[in-house]
């Protein structure tokens, strides 16, 4: 039996889990499944490949240990524990320090723990994840894939903020996130459109959050996500863009308290906070709410925007990637984005796109467009494999 290997991705509102089998060239997925509406109404959801999808309802409340706890009981209870070779996690915040995936020792856990300040409303979760795997598997290695390691490379000027530069060097940086999903992107792109894929690339990841990403040869140069996840674009509750006048005001003119900033610019802005009616773009698309539609459009702007900025950025655009929730099932938001670049080389198939075809340009379009579902299970899967060193093959 080849290697198992666990993967965790510990959200907001839900954990995700998968297992795959440690092949060679890529693994392969066996289980896919979450604990779902954590805080609400939990729901246990498990998808067999090959075989029958389970769903199992859980009562009450869950707290994200508990929901962990309960992910690893299933896990037990369906394969023995000899079988579980690695557990891979997604970590949204790596900072400075971690530039690639690393196996998780009580010392690396101290320093992510020291990362919570920097991304407070998903660090502490992923440090759960890590901490319940070791408890359900205490002797198996546990490997931290990070959001933020694919995008370490950037050059100065796109790292920085134009603060006083002892702030840069204290770490105060753009840095940047979505980067397993990029990577995995960057890696189909390579097999999907080898030429292009080589040249300057943007990618759209466009979920409940947001955010671009400039390519060139593969690896990230620029990215629209900063210091926090809520730079860039809008997204289903995160304001994106702002003046930081306009924070200033808030606390001092509104007497607004640091917490309640938070809760403004995180939980109650974006789509959400534009249109009154929802954070989720299927709701937005049916509703014929005035503010809906504005919000559509306010996302469609900006994601123009900041597409035009970042094909500066890498000297020009030869290829553009939508992803995520909205970039793979909503043709409005495609045809805005694609119309609207017309000048820069954009031509769109209105027939391939209402389909969610994989490629949605024309045939004349100086620059194709392609859609392609991201993967970051098997990304985290494909990390803890090497980093692990299960497959020879696999580096
Ligand atoms: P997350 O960032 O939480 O992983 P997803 O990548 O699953 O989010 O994206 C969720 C977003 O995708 C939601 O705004 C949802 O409405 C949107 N979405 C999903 N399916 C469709 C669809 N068919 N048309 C338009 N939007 C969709």
């Amino acid at each position: 039996m080849a290697d198992l290997v666990v993967t965790l991705n510990a959200g907001s509102s839900s954990v995700k889990f998968a297992l795959f089998a440690a092949e060679a060239d890529w693994p392969r997925l066996i289980v896919s499944g979450a604990v779902e509406g954590l805080g609400a109404k939990p729901r246990f959801r498990v998808d067999v490949v090959e075989g029958e999808g389970s769903e199992t309802k859980l009562a009450g409340k869950l707290t994200y240990r508990q929901a962990i706890a309960a992910i690893f009981t299933w896990i037990e209870e369906a394969y023995p524990a000899a079988a579980i070779s690695a557990i891979g996690h997604r970590v949204v915040h790596g900072g400075l320090r971690f530039a690639a995936p690393v196996i998780v020792d009580a010392e690396t856990l101290a320093a992510l723990r020291e990362f919570i300040p920097l991304a407070p409303l998903h660090q502490p979760h992923n440090i759960a994840g890590i901490e319940g795997a070791r408890e359900a598997f205490p002797h198996v290695p546990q490997v931290a894939c990070f959001d933020t390691a694919f995008h370490r490379g950037h050059d100065f000027v796109d790292d920085a903020y134009a603060l006083p530069y002892s702030y840069y060097e204290r770490g105060l940086r753009r840095f940047g996130f979505h980067g397993l999903s990029y990577e995995y992107i960057a890696r189909r792109l390579r097999m999907i459109d080898p030429i292009h894929a080589e040249g300057g690339v943007i990618v759209a990841h466009l979920g409940n959050g947001a955010s671009l990403c400039a390519l060139k040869g593969g690896r990230s140069i620029a990215s629209t996500m900063g210091f926090s996840a809520l730079e860039g674009l809008p997204m289903g509750t995160r304001c994106g863009q702002i003046d930081p006048g306009l924070l200033l005001y808030l606390l001092q003119s509104d007497g607004m308290t640091p917490k309640k900033l938070s809760k403004l610019l995180y939980e109650r802005s974006g789509l959400l906070g534009l249109s009154g009616v929802s954070h989720d773009m299927r709701a937005l698309e049916a509703s014929q709410e005035p503010r809906a539609q504005a919000a559509i459009a306010y996302f469609i702007h900006r994601i123009k925007m900041e597409i035009a900025a970042l094909a500066t950025v890498i000297g020009g655009l030869d290829a553009l990637v939508f992803t995520a929730g909205i970039g793979e099932r909503s043709a409005r938001v495609r045809a805005g984005v694609v119309e609207g670049l017309g000048w820069l080389g954009l031509t769109l198939d209105r027939t391939a796109n209402a389909r969610n075809d994989s490629l949605i340009s024309a045939p004349q379009s100086r620059i194709p467009v392609f859609v392609t579902p991201t993967d970051e299970e098997a990304m985290i899967a494909r990390h803890t494999i090497e980093t692990a060193g299960l497959s020879d093959a696999a580096r």
